[in-house]
């Protein structure tokens, strides 16, 4: 069974509890207006142009984003990282991209860590098939949930499609029992609006004792450079977008003091 992936991120302190490695799928059916991962994008490999500067002149070399790997090759790569993630009582994330644009791929994975003993978590934008999150259910232990508007037209204007799917994903989802952690990407102007904060809490409201806990991550622009990498106009928004560290501690109290477990980063 083949995949596609683009990164292999060891040591990731921010995808879940202790030191994880995270393995980013390609593919993704949204495209947020924020996304600093715009090479998660498109489902296949794809081409980018880089550019290296040596003695002042500026040269451009081709690069091919992304690599189809199997379950096997990916799980001897996971089996060097052990020591370290059993150590810190981490272990291996699933991001993307969506990571569910690959289910069969994805379950095959969750299904040989599972068998190896390894810690998995998925983080998921929710935009998924529900029979496809059922089925990779019993191999994952924590799933990242990233909730980003409440309102289904301001949804679909900044990320490309309304949120319906993704709310009845979650609603179900925290039906089933597992552990979840919510992930909100905090975009100042856009998702961290004093309207789409206080929807957000509403909505998380009956199911603030389940939740694990929910991460805030604070947008950053880092990036940017991807996009003219490939050839993609850039609409991220500006340094504006940046939550300052008052806004944070703000946003952080809010959710805090309406019963969440709070985390800045994740
Ligand atoms: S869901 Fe994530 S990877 Fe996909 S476009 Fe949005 S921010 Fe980017």
């Amino acid at each position: 069974m083949q995949g596609t992936i683009f990164d292999f991120k060891r040591f990731a302190v921010h995808d879940g509890p202790g030191i994880r490695t995270t393995v980013f799928l390609k593919g993704c059916p949204l495209r947020c207006l924020w996304c600093h991962n715009p090479e998660s994008w498109k489902p296949e490999p794809e081409s980018a142009e880089r550019e290296i500067r040596l003695d002042d002149r500026l040269y451009r070399e081709k690069e091919i984003i992304g690599r189809k790997v199997t379950v096997n090759d990916l799980m001897k790569e996971l089996e060097k990282e052990r020591l370290v993630m059993e150590e810190s009582q981490g272990g291996v994330t699933f991001s993307g991209g969506e990571p569910l644009m690959q289910p069969r791929f994805l379950l095959e994975m969750l299904k040989a860590c599972q068998e190896n003993a390894f810690h998995t978590a998925v983080d998921t934008s929710g935009f998924a098939l529900q029979e496809d999150l059922l089925r990779i259910m019993p191999f994952t232990s924590l799933f990242l949930f990233d909730l980003k508007m409440m309102d289904m037209r301001k949804h679909e204007q900044f990320t490309g499609a309304d949120n319906q799917l993704i709310l009845d994903n979650f609603r179900w989802l925290m039906q089933q029992g597992k552990p979840v952690r919510v992930r909100i990407p905090v975009v100042a102007g856009y998702t961290a609006t004093r309207d789409n904060l206080t929807a957000t809490l509403e909505f998380l409201t009956p199911y603030a004792e389940n939740l694990e806990q929910v991460d805030l991550l604070p947008y950053h622009r880092i990036g940017m450079h991807k996009y003219d990498k490939l050839g993609i106009c850039c609409e991220m928004p500006g340094e504006s977008g940046k939550p300052d560290s008052q806004e944070m501690d703000e946003i952080y109290s809010l959710f805090n003091s309406n019963g969440h477990k709070v985390t800045i980063g994740g």
